[in-house]
């Protein structure tokens, strides 16, 4: 894997690998930024590692039909032992598309930075004929992906 699946363009063994494989994120976007690339990659195991013991669901079934194919962060803030990030992720669920916003709530444990919870609400996307393809090839909508 070159290129980052969390859209940093770093490659991955300079982004996400060292965090996914247990060493602490240094800030609550890269623990975000892990977090994407794990949803993206289907690693159940660190999703639920990364989660806030507190809030940590007993297991997770990840969708099987979704592709994600963005991630921007918005925001990042972190004080003391708490750490808010802001982000909207584009991804394709069966055949319809839709945006991810969300603000996330993490806290640092043991060095340690978790996934707390966030405020999700997801957009349907409904792309013009002659709009960019949502599936960022830069080729028009209607002759890619539409
Ligand atoms: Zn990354
Ligand atoms: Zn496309």
């Amino acid at each position: 894997m070159s290129q980052c699946p969390c859209h940093s363009g770093l490659a991955y063994s300079e982004c996400c690998e060292d965090v996914i494989a247990g060493a602490p994120a240094p800030s609550p976007e890269r623990l975000m930024r892990s977090r994407y690339t794990a949803f993206a990659t289907g690693k159940v195991d660190y999703l639920l590692k990364s989660w806030h013991p507190s809030t940590r669901p007993s297991k997770l079934d990840l969708p099987e039909n979704t592709q994600w194919f963005d991630l921007q962060i918005t925001d990042a803030s972190e004080q003391d032992q708490r750490g808010r990030v802001s982000f909207k992720a584009r991804f394709k669920e069966n055949n319809e598309w839709f945006e991810l916003v969300e603000t996330s709530d993490f806290e640092r444990q043991d060095q340690h930075w978790m996934y707390i919870d966030g405020n999700a609400e997801f957009i349907l996307l409904k792309p013009g004929r002659n709009d960019l393809c949502l599936c960022g090839s830069e080729r028009k909508w209607k002759k890619c992906c539409g």
